[in-house]
């Protein structure tokens, strides 16, 4: 059950190089978005109110002491963690 969930979000994340990249990824419906992303509340705020997107989960363990030369994606600060985002409905 776990090994097919994790098949099927696999199957449906993409990576966003940019910000276009990103809303254009996110137009299109291409599944979850993984994004380098600050995680400040302000930042999420505006991306919600640009693209309707939420961040639906981060995965902090995978981004341990790799975050270091990243920016994000939304705003350009430092990034802090990768998230996925996806649209709300
Ligand atoms: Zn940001």
């Amino acid at each position: 059950m776990l090994e097919k969930a994790e098949k099927w979000m696999k199957s449906k994340i993409v990576e966003a190089k940019d910000k276009a990249d990103f809303e254009k990824k996110l137009a299109n419906q291409e599944g979850f978005i993984k994004a380098n992303w600050c995680g400040e509340l302000e930042c999420e705020k505006s991306i919600k109110e640009a693209t309707t997107a939420n961040s639906r989960n981060i995965p902090f363990e995978e981004n341990k002491g790799k975050m270091k030369d990243c920016t994000c994606i939304w705003c350009g600060k430092k990034a802090k963690v990768k998230a996925y985002f996806a649209k709300s409905y």
